[in-house]
């Protein structure tokens, strides 16, 4: 999508800490980090949420997720961190590419703000 930001992270047309990538996702240190450790996980395929996601996509977001999962282990965060999917504008969702946020390095309040 040509006006995705996230997209031209992918296609290598905007600069980002990368820090992972394989065949269907890639990761990078966010830029307005929420936390000591706030990566973002996103898909190579462009959807902009969880509601537009597609049966055949459901490997693909667990995929995400371990990805994750792996991220906190290297990150050594493993203590307690947060995986966070902001789905709407009312939940703060700004780009409208899937992402996966990984925060860790701090304590978190619940219920979250
Ligand atoms: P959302 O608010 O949609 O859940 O999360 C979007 C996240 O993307 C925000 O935490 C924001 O700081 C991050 N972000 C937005 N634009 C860029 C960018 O160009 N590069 C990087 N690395 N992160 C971005
Ligand atoms: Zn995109």
């Amino acid at each position: 999508m040509a006006s995705c930001i996230f997209c031209k992270i992918l296609a290598k047309q905007a600069p980002a800490k990368i820090i992972y990538e394989d065949e269907s996702c890639i990761a990078f240190q966010d830029i307005n980090p929420q936390a000591p450790v706030h990566l973002l996980v996103i898909p190579r395929k462009h959807f902009a949420s969880v509601e537009e996601a597609e049966m055949d996509d459901l490997p693909l977001l667990g995929h995400l997720y371990r990805v994750a999962a792996k991220l906190a282990q290297e990150y050594k965060i493993t203590d307690g961190y947060r995986m966070v999917v902001n789905t709407g504008v009312g939940a703060g969702q700004s780009v409208f590419h899937f992402h996966l946020h990984l925060l860790g390095g701090r304590s978190f309040r619940w219920p979250p703000g």
